[in-house]
């Protein structure tokens, strides 16, 4: 029982039908549609791990988008508000339009949006916007180009990402947020040149804390710069006004940049976990769902909509794993230390 009026984190946790072992509802889908991208992103598929021969997911075994928009709306019959389609490299699926056509006409769903490396966007943002999509969200990790060019590890030009968050803009999509993972000694000083380069109401700038996903990155505290040491050297050039946050469970701490008015936010996943606010469902382009970033193993989806249940049981399924979510990795990330855990390309960020 609350006595005094619910915080954001306590509205999260108000007791709400179908929602986990801690309280929280289900409201986000975050769908995976391929293992595969065209960057290797020493913090996400690092080369030495993802080589020419790895071996990713053969097309049998990944969900066909008829699979992946019929979960999609037993996900919206069971809650879910917004859907992220993310990857892997989404743009990778040329005919991603198709699919996003499909989650588009879902009743029920009030946002939907992807998460994209940029590098086919000037191409697919028209297309995709066409087909429904209402938000689109570029990783840009710096602006410099040999620093792009180290981030990504296979030699692609800033200036190709930046023509596709053009297009996008001119396709209709706006604001375009714009992702920037913050990593010590690589990329930390590209902070100031990226909140001044994606200055104006059309962007919308996320400093993301380099995160221990996956086994493969070799991740190590001294590598993450903090949410507040990013506040600090931000403040140091320009003006940052604070806001309230939008919405029950927004991850971000977000601020205004009182010159040029664009919104800038961190997203403090290393130093301050959200997890109380956490109502983020994953599904990968195999069909297996996690109900957290950090899982190891997740539920197997695929087998229950290829082995004829119906909409019904499928979705008791989903709600049954949702009930028994006790997930809160950030918070106690010490106890999951060096346990095995799902890489971040399968997961979708
Ligand atoms: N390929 C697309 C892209 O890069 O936008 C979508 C998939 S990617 C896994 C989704 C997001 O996860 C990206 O914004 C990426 O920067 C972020 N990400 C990947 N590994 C990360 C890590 N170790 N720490 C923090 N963010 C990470
Ligand atoms: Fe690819 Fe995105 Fe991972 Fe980079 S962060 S390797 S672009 S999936
Ligand atoms: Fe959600 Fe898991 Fe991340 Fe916590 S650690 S915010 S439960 S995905």
């Amino acid at each position: 029982m609350f006595t005094e009026a619910p915080t954001t984190d306590d509205r999260a946790r108000l007791p709400v039908a179908g929602a986990d072992g801690l309280g929280r509802a289900l409201r986000d889908l975050r769908l995976s549609v391929t293992d595969r991208c065209n960057f290797r992103c020493g913090y996400c598929m690092p080369k030495e791990v993802f080589g020419r021969d790895h071996a990713f997911q053969p097309k049998s075994e990944l969900l066909s988008f008829e699979e992946m928009e019929r979960l999609a709306r037993i996900f919206v019959g069971l809650g879910v508000e917004k859907i992220r389609v993310t990857g892997g490299e989404p743009l990778l699926k040329r005919d991603l339009p198709v699919l996003i056509g499909k989650l588009a006409a879902l009743k029920g769903l009030k946002d939907l949006a992807m998460t994209t490396n940029g590098s086919a966007l000037a191409v697919m943002a028209k297309p995709l916007f066409e087909a429904g999509l209402k938000r689109v969200t570029v990783s840009v990790d710096a602006l410099d180009d040999s620093v792009f060019r180290r981030m990504n590890d296979v030699d692609f030009p800033v200036n190709r990402v930046l023509k596709g968050i053009d297009a996008a803009l001119e396709a209709g999509f706006g604001p375009v947020k714009i992702n920037m993972v913050v990593k010590r000694g690589v990329n930390e000083d590209q902070m100031v040149p990226m909140a001044r380069h994606f200055a104006g109401p059309q962007y919308v700038l996320r400093f993301i804390e380099y995160m221990d996903v996956g086994a493969t990155n070799g991740w190590r505290l001294d590598d993450v710069v903090t949410a507040k040491e990013i506040v600090r050297r931000l403040s140091g050039e320009m003006d940052l006004l604070p806001v309230a946050a939008n919405y029950v469970g927004e991850v971000a701490r977000r601020f205004r940049c009182a010159v040029s008015d664009t919104e800038i936010g961190v997203i403090a996943s290393v130093t301050q976990p959200f997890c109380r606010g956490c109502t983020r469902a994953r599904v990968a382009a195999d069909g297996e769902f996690f109900t957290c970033l950090f899982g190891a193993k997740g539920h197997d989806l695929r087998a229950l909509l290829r082995g004829g249940l119906s909409d019904e049981r499928v979705a008791d399924a989903i709600r049954a794993v949702w009930g028994a979510r006790d997930d809160r990795y950030s918070e106690v990330r010490s106890e999951g230390a060096g346990m095995p855990r799902a890489e971040m390309s399968k997961l979708g960020g």
